[in-house]
């Protein structure tokens, strides 16, 4: 029986708050005097020299414990930012049509999560849908998915991650069980947990996810960027689960934010890109970028429609046409004018159903391509680096911004469709 050892108790870390809003490390028994100094908003270097100062001294204690048979035993203080309040404001959709501020306890992060203090969230077509009832939810849920924010937490055993890292939400996470996850296709995994559907989504102050689906955003990376980058993940994975490779020519119906981000991608990669869209400032921001329009009148018939696209589309030798209107009708349309031997890639969400002919698509080798959201780790990876790398910057979609107390008009905004893209400020 090996003999008990006596323990010496060594306080490891509090997290401190210092002059610049960021959370360090710091010595727990001498934490609540460096918390009053934090305050005086004056004191930051100095508090970092004493927070590093502990840690060697740490050691050498530890080291003196093992020489002396004494176990240190680590002890966890408390976390001086969750102090002053336990709960936090969260927007609620109660019923479709209405949001309602409530204060709900602050969540704890569990084993392998962390816990993200949210400082802008996008408000995506999604959201619309959910705040226009056209997607039912069960109970009041906070909905929200384009989280970015600072890690304000670390739950049990995570090790890689650090507070204060500012980081964005891949909020689609898939149960890495089921046998569509075990061959490597977790966008289609029916237990997928979504951040704002089934899962308490960022419309709030705090949100707790697991460790690997946040990610850190460097410095250099504006906060309009980095909140797009979610939206552009999506466009990212559409493009490159496409076959057309840049020098190719490819069409976009509909700009939303997902086609705009498309366009925007494939433009900056060296695609040739006709778009079609009927809102003319939305069709001015793409031909800004380097689009041209094919945008038929809105007097057409959809036969007439079809025609003219496909024409164009023909003569200009489009391979991939992305439909991301998400509308049954321009579904319909992308399938029937859609040239021979080319893609339809299925990125909008109609929950209506679509028209085509199989004659059509079987004769002339129409490929369609369901695209939806993005591949884990893959899809934030890559869109991450295009950002960093300077080729893209997403964040030009932005279009305004709302505090969340107004969550509720800049949902019915949005609503109107008039927006690229509208970010709540948490
Ligand atoms: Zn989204
Ligand atoms: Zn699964």
């Amino acid at each position: 029986m090996t003999p008990t050892r006596p323990a010496i108790w060594l306080p490891r870390q509090v997290w401190i708050k210092n002059e610049w809003g960021l959370i360090q490390r710091g010595n727990a028994v001498l934490a609540p005097i460096f918390f009053a100094i934090a305050h005086d908003n004056q004191h930051g270097p100095s508090l970092l020299v004493l927070s590093l100062f502990w840690a060697q001294l740490r050691k050498f204690v530890v080291f003196l414990g093992h020489i002396l048979g004494i176990t240190p035993v680590d002890i966890h203080f408390w976390h001086p930012t969750s102090l002053p309040c336990k709960n936090m404001q969260a927007a609620f959709l109660d019923i479709p049509g209405h949001i309602t501020l409530r204060d709900v306890p602050l969540p704890k992060p569990g084993a392998g999560e962390v816990r993200v203090k949210l400082n802008q969230v996008g408000i995506c077509g999604s959201d619309v849908h959910l705040f226009l009832g056209h997607r039912l939810l069960n109970q009041p849920t906070v909905i929200g998915h384009e989280g970015l924010g600072i890690i304000d937490s670390l739950g049990a055993g995570v090790m890689e991650r650090t507070v204060g890292e500012r980081v964005i939400i891949e909020p689609n996470i898939p149960c890495r069980q089921c046998r569509y996850c075990l061959s490597g296709r977790g966008t289609i995994c029916p237990n997928k947990r979504t951040i704002g559907l089934n899962e308490p989504g960022c419309f709030a102050e705090y949100i707790t996810l697991p460790a690997d689906y946040c990610w850190a955003v460097a410095d250099t990376v504006s906060d309009a960027d980095a909140v797009t980058v979610e939206p552009m993940a999506v466009a990212v994975h559409a493009l490159f689960l496409s076959g057309a490779k840049p020098g190719d020519t490819i069409a976009v119906i509909g700009l939303g934010a997902i086609g705009l981000l498309l366009t925007h991608l494939a433009l900056a990669l060296g695609y040739r890109v006709f778009v079609t869209e009927r809102n003319a400032d939305k069709v001015k921001i793409a031909t800004d970028l380097g689009a041209e329009s094919v945008s038929p009148t809105g007097e057409s018939t959809p036969a007439e429609q079809s025609r003219m696209l496909a024409d164009v589309w023909l003569s200009n030798d489009v391979c991939a046409v992305f439909e991301c209107a998400g509308s049954a009708i321009t579904a319909s349309l992308a399938t029937s004018a859609a040239p021979r031997g080319s893609e339809v890639v299925l990125v909008g969400l109609s929950e209506k159903p679509a028209a085509f002919t199989p004659l059509k698509v079987a004769r002339e080798g129409i490929h369609l391509v369901p695209s939806i959201i993005y591949d884990h780790p893959f899809d934030f990876q890559r869109t991450l680096q295009l950002i960093q790398a300077r080729v893209i910057r997403p964040g030009f979609i932005i279009s305004s911004h709302h505090p969340l107390r107004n969550l509720q008009t800049a949902l019915e905004t949005a609503a109107g469709g008039l927006e690229t893209k509208l970010v709540v400020s948490i």
